[in-house]
């Protein structure tokens, strides 16, 4: 594409493109500042006129000079990340950023919309390839690898059995490192008979996911994936070996609790919980309490929702700070008289007072990630959908003011693996069908949950995912 010029001031006789993508034109200004600068300012017509044409048509080769695609252009991120786009760059703080990013994807609007099989895609691809390589890697890399996990090892033998069995043996006997039939490597020890598959070892020592432990030992190998291939999902999901087995699901019996010390009272609650737009009826029916000041333990001024898991025991309780952070601070700021501080000097002080915000607070022994939340009620509820949030508020607003009753929620941003063992509990017979809608925060962290909720869904054999922003269901 010939790329064309502008004709006004400063950068008259100056490429497009080039004067967008300047780091500095003048003083601290950078090219793309300049020009929406300009444009909001300048009376001239044609100015307006050629800044509005650069935007339309090289929005696209605008390169971002921060966060994790540094140094590409939209076009090259939209490729790779479209949310990042849409969800992200759109909020950031500069507004000539928003504008070009708001300009790319006016005229360039995503052609699939919805379903995730373009990502789903791309992530097998990508780590198919980054196995391959690592498999096709030689023995001495490998041991490189083995050592930079703190072993010792030489002509593919450890000094010792990296699982301990042999600490007071003769060194260099048992354990081995190898390459099996299948051209993947393993790690083997005759003594104790424990035999790993080289990426799950590496899993295992690192305690991380199977996709990490790729991208780690890529990492130490210098390995990159450039053009990934088209294959398609079937093809590649075939090709590794017990895919279900790679979500180790968790399995946890918790055990039922006592409300004691909670002090609820029958319909008592905040201000706070009632500004929210729910009413004592709301609370009752999703078991919803608050601990007041009959509460004698940690939960006082929370409020509580009761957790229960597919069998309905009551195994968990969660405390919300009835208020916002926001709140909390205010309330704070003006008990301990330090309204004349600024926000950051008000929340040292208050820290120091020992009152620091905790947004949740979960009943000592219960671990949240084994559950998710409202779980229990969609036992015979429809399996045609089911929808996920991240808090039980978030629950409570899509079942009592969206009329979503199967909606679940996830204490967080991502879903567990006791959360995911939930899920195939709960739909198992259905996971080609069911369409799970995933609600997102549109910050990074709701994204990146986002990305590995879906991968985890994907590997258990679900198969239709959705992304909801949450600004669609007006919360
Ligand atoms: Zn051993």
């Amino acid at each position: 594409m010939e790329n064309k010029t502008f004709s006004f001031g400063k950068v008259k006789g100056m490429g497009m493109v080039e004067v967008m993508n300047m780091e500095t034109i003048h003083a601290n200004f950078s090219g793309l500042q300049y020009l929406w600068g300009q444009y909001k300012r300048s009376t001239d017509k044609r100015v307006k006129e050629e800044i509005a044409e650069c935007f339309k048509t090289y929005a696209g080769e605008y390169i971002i000079r921060f966060g994790k695609y540094k140094g590409l252009t939209l076009k090259q991120i939209d490729e790779i990340n479209r949310s990042y786009l849409e969800n992200y760059l759109t909020h950031n703080g500069d507004e000539e950023i928003r504008i070009v990013v708001k300009t790319y994807l006016k005229y360039h609007p995503e052609k699939i919309k919805g379903k995730y099989n373009v990502y789903q895609q791309r992530t097998y691809a990508y780590y198919n390839e980054l196995k391959q390589k690592i498999n096709d890697s030689s023995q001495s890399s490998m041991e490189h690898v083995v050592r930079t996990l703190g072993y010792i090892i030489i002509n593919g033998k450890f000094e010792h059995c990296p699982w301990g069995c042999d600490m007071h043996s003769k060194k260099y006997q048992h354990a081995l490192l190898k390459k099996g039939m299948d051209g993947s490597y393993f790690i083997y020890c005759f003594k104790c008979g424990q035999s790993k598959n080289f990426i799950k070892f590496v899993c295992e020592k690192r305690g991380c996911h199977f996709t990490e432990a790729l991208e780690w030992i890529s990492g130490i190998l210098g390995i990159m994936v450039s053009s990934v291939p088209h294959k398609s999902v079937a093809e590649i999901k075939k090709e590794f070996v017990g895919v279900e087995e790679e979500i180790v699901l968790e399995k946890r019996i918790l055990p039922e609790i006592s409300l004691q010390g909670f002090g609820f009272n029958k319909g008592v609650y905040p201000p706070e919980f009632y500004e929210r737009g729910f009413t004592v009826k709301d609370a009752e029916e999703m078991e919803i309490y608050f601990a007041g000041r009959d509460c004698t333990n940690e939960f006082r001024n929370r409020i509580c929702f009761l957790v229960r898991d597919l069998d309905e025991k009551i195994v968990g309780v969660v405390g919300r700070n009835k208020y916002s952070e926001e709140e909390h601070y205010d309330y704070w700021a003006r008990r301990l008289g330090l309204q004349g501080l600024s926000r950051e000097e008000q929340i040292k002080e208050i820290e120091k007072q020992n009152c620091k915000y905790k947004k949740y607070y979960n009943f000592q022994g219960f671990r949240s990630g084994c559950v998710l939340y409202n779980a229990n009620r969609l036992v015979n509820s429809s399996k045609e959908e089911v929808f996920i949030v991240e808090g039980p508020f978030d629950v409570m607003k899509m079942v009592l003011k969206h009329g979503y009753k199967n909606t679940v929620g996830m204490f967080g941003h991502s879903l567990s693996k006791g959360q995911l063992y939930q899920l195939y509990q709960l739909y198992e017979n259905v996971r080609e069908k069911i369409k799970i809608y995933l609600l997102v925060d549109n910050d990074e962290a709701g994204l990146k949950g986002f990305e590995n909720n879906v991968k985890n869904l994907q590997e258990l054999g679900f198969k239709n995912i959705y992304k909801c922003q949450v600004k669609n269901v007006t919360f």
